[in-house]
């Protein structure tokens, strides 16, 4: 009898054991035209977001963690491929509903890594990697398994259906009036043009309560990849979330982003799978100031989307997973380069066959490691191998070897940020000691301080050897637009692109 007794102990325990080594699950959130300023927990006064708050309580925030560039579809790039956008060829800019080109195929994104493993995986929202023809580079053909969402910007066609609610409030801006109307897609199909942006948040916390509620009761583990729109001009809203903030338009969406949050982590919560669940957030690039109150906040930080300053790319960033990650701040240097290769470690993945710029943060997220990130690179809106990079961050120190401004940073007093402040080139760089001087107003006197010139010539050394190892991938975004391309769910209708409604 007593041996039974050990037996059963034993398989127990081996249970047990089986049970705490599974494989972990993965939420990725990714906010849109998002400033280092724009959440109460980075310091906004008027910002209402209980459940990333809740985030950045229970988890990890960081203080010092860059996207790769300053506008959507590269840091997007980025994000899902761990390698700077210029080796995928996701620039110059942006990517158009009737773009030709779409993030290539033969990149490996995070869904790539861990479907080998049998993990379920599913994105929502704002895609902005490629559509292309038939559809070739939406997220089902990049390793997802589902997709439901605008496959771009919510601005990337007329916009007059959005934030009317309540019906007496006015509708806020015209957005690209030539283009179709924007379409809410469902794995390849058009499910609804023009998108009902009103019930649009319902419709994602749907999708993801079945996505996780499913997985979770096949014991299979997920990954589950939400780009919101929402803080993206132009703001919008459903009733759960407009006039219900203190900051206006911006707050409201913010807000109804932050419930969505709140609806998976009760998800998560109910199936009994939150402290197997990593759920780290941040954002695509800085705010686009512009947009004055309705654009974000860089906080203390330099300009905003579209230049190189950190207001352009240093963003709020929160690792949150009960039991694993202890709360606190990091001050510890990372980016969004750095999520694949985390992941992998993490799930037990293999790492792709190609040349990675991320590192490993799992010691710094379970251990309070250090990061195993020193530098960190700039490029503009526009990469070119004439020009190279824009600037580079060396432990505390930034240096930029070039600067300007952008029409997306117009509008606040520093003259740096706006168009107006044309290319520059500096020679030497612009150094700034970013734990002294966050807001990069105070260059060092380089040329002044003899003691300075080892740190100059140290950075010049990094420049060159990573401008050594960078292969420029071919332009995707180069090889331009065809309005045929752009999603149309009556493809024969005309006139287009008016007739493409359904
Ligand atoms: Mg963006």
């Amino acid at each position: 009898m007593d041996d039974v007794r050990v037996f059963v102990f034993f398989i127990i325990i081996l249970l047990l054991g089986t049970c705490s080594a599974s494989a972990p699950n993965f939420i990725l959130l990714f906010a849109d035209d998002l400033g280092f300023g724009d959440l109460g927990c980075y310091g906004h006064p008027s910002s209402l977001t209980p459940n990333l708050d809740r985030l950045a309580a229970g988890g990890l925030r960081f203080t010092d963690f860059y996207c790769t560039s300053p506008v959507c579809s590269p840091s997007r790039a980025s994000l899902l491929t761990g390698r700077y956008q210029t080796r995928s060829g996701i620039y110059p800019g942006v990517l158009y509903p009737g773009s030709i080109g779409g993030l290539p195929l033969n990149e490996t994104t995070i869904a790539e890594v861990l479907k080998p493993l049998g993990y379920a995986t599913a994105a929502m929202g704002k895609w902005h990697l490629g559509v292309g023809a038939n559809g070739m580079f939406l997220p089902t053909n990049q390793g997802f398994d589902q997709y439901l969402g605008i496959p771009y910007s919510h601005d990337m066609g007329p916009c007059w259906n959005l934030t009317c609610f309540p019906p007496d409030v006015k509708c806020f801006g015209l957005c690209d009036l030539a283009t179709v109307t924007v379409p809410l897609v469902f794995n390849e199909v058009i499910k609804q043009q023009p998108v009902d942006f009103l019930d649009l948040e319902r419709a994602y916390s749907d999708f993801a309560t079945n996505f996780i509620s499913s997985s979770a009761m096949k014991k299979q583990p997920f990954f589950l990849y939400y780009p919101s729109h929402h803080t993206h001009y132009p703001q919008y809203a459903g009733p759960g979330a407009a006039g219900r903030s203190l900051r206006g338009p911006f707050g409201d969406a913010l807000l109804e982003f932050d419930n969505t949050i709140g609806n998976l982590l009760a998800t998560l919560e109910k199936t009994g799978v939150i402290n197997n669940t990593l759920i780290f957030f941040t954002a695509d690039n800085g705010p686009e100031l512009m947009r004055m109150s309705r654009g974000g906040n860089a906080g203390s930080l330099k300009c905003g989307k579209g230049t190189t300053y950190d207001g352009g790319m240093r963003e709020p960033a929160i690792a949150y997973w009960p039991g694993t990650i202890r709360p606190g701040v990091t001050r510890e240097l990372a980016s969004t380069l750095d999520i694949l290769p985390t992941i992998v470690s993490l799930a037990g993945a293999k790492l792709p066959l190609v040349m990675l710029d991320g590192v490993d943060m799992t010691e710094m997220l379970v251990n309070k490691g250090k990061s195993k990130r020193e530098t960190m690179m700039f490029y503009p809106t526009n990469p070119s191998e004439k020009y190279g990079l824009f600037a580079l961050r060396l432990g505390k120190y930034k240096a930029h070897f070039y600067t300007q401004g952008a029409t997306h940073s117009a509008t606040v007093p520093d003259q740096d940020c706006p168009a107006s402040a044309v290319l520059k080139a500096h020679d030497p760089p612009l150094i700034f000691d970013l734990e002294a001087d966050p807001s990069e107003h105070y260059p060092l006197p380089v040329l002044k301080k003899p003691d300075l010139q080892a740190l100059l010539e140290k950075i010049k050394k990094v420049k060159e050897q990573f401008e050594g190892s960078m292969v420029f991938g071919e332009s995707q975004i180069s090889k331009g637009e065809d309005p045929n391309l752009e999603p149309c769910c009556n493809p024969d209708c005309n006139p287009k692109p008016g007739c493409c409604r359904c």
